[in-house]
């Protein structure tokens, strides 16, 4: 079973806007709402490809209840931690020929104390399931301790006893932070996508080429990296080979969520066993497929196993 993990949910809103007035009166239609954040996202797709999920969120106050009620909506199992500050709202106005405006709140806080409160459940939760064998770590955390997720993944080595494949979807210092060479763990797998690599690295890519060479050249102790690069495919390294991942081009619908989508079928991929390149091709498909839905995180099956044969892995000697 996968459990996915989002410390920061959110309420999304989305509204469609044929022009947008900055500094005016913009009258909208009722918005699309749904619970958002990364690791929901994901959990959505390894529902809709049939896979084992567990969702645990932190929610806070009630906007966290209403994130829960429409979590519950959906048929993925969650369990979640509430707490007293209220859960963040994400608004996006999608106007003026596809140009995406967005409105993003910071989250409750999270202080020492809510930090105990979720490592322990999050322990209870893997120690109570033993079908839990990943784990999807999924998007930020409002919190001051730099070293939240290094500390929550230093918890699953040493205090889980049995082996758990821990994947990362993390940016800015959380990715840094779990990346460093002086670390004693990592994670499994790691999706920054073309900025949050450039900023992790610090070097400004603008060509797959540039990251190509990037990660042939530079030692990395995660042995699953995908570069994703929207359109153009992605870059990954997959134990010592690095391959070029070419994409098939499609009608977009909505690109939102495509990263997630991505790490829900790389989740689905180790949960299947397959090796790692089926799992890189599979994850690429469900990015791509999920483009072309309109809802974040959805993707159809049926659309991946067709787009999967369109997907070419070419090794970098
Ligand atoms: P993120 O959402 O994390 O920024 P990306 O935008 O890089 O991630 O998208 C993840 C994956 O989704 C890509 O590697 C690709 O497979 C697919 N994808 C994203 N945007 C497009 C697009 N415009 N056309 C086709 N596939 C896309």
């Amino acid at each position: 079973m996968i459990l996915t993990i989002t410390l920061n949910p959110s309420m999304d809103y989305v509204y469609y806007k044929d022009t947008f007035e900055l500094g005016g009166h913009n009258r909208v239609n009722n918005p699309t709402k749904m619970p958002g954040g990364k690791g929901i996202n994901a959990s959505r797709t390894i529902l809709l490809l049939n896979g084992d999920v567990l969702s645990f969120n932190l929610l806070g106050g009630d906007n966290g209840k209403l994130i829960a009620k429409y979590i519950q909506k959906e048929s993925f199992n969650s369990t979640n931690l509430f707490i007293e500050e209220d859960s963040r709202n994400a608004i996006t106005i999608i106007h003026d020929n596809g140009k995406q405006t967005e409105i993003v709140e910071k989250g409750p806080y999270v202080d020492n104390n809510v930090e105990k409160l979720i490592f322990s459940t999050i322990k209870d939760i893997i120690q109570s399931t033993e079908e839990i064998n990943i784990v999807s770590i999924n998007g930020t955390v409002n919190s001051d301790n730099k070293n939240f997720y290094y500390q929550l993944l230093t918890m699953f080595k040493e205090e889980i006893t049995r082996n758990l494949i821990i994947l990362m979807d993390l940016s800015q210092h959380h990715l840094k932070n779990i990346v460093l060479d002086t670390n004693q763990y990592f994670p499994d797998f790691i999706k920054p996508n073309i900025e949050e690599f450039g900023e992790l690295v610090g070097h400004n890519f603008t060509t797959k080429k540039e990251i190509l060479h990037y990660l042939k050249n530079n030692e990395f102790k995660i042995p699953f990296i995908v570069v994703s690069c929207g359109g153009d495919g992605a870059v990954a390294k997959v134990d010592s080979t690095v391959y070029d991942v070419n994409i098939p081009k499609i009608n977009v619908v909505n690109p939102t969520g495509s990263g997630d989508a991505t790490v829900g079928g790389i989740a689905f991929g180790f949960q299947n066993n397959w090796k790692k390149e089926d799992i890189l091709k599979w994850s690429m498909a469900c990015g791509i497929a999920n483009t072309m839905e309109k809802g974040v995180g959805v993707v159809d099956k049926e659309t991946v196993k067709t787009i999967i044969h369109k997907i070419h892995l070419v090794p970098m000697n």
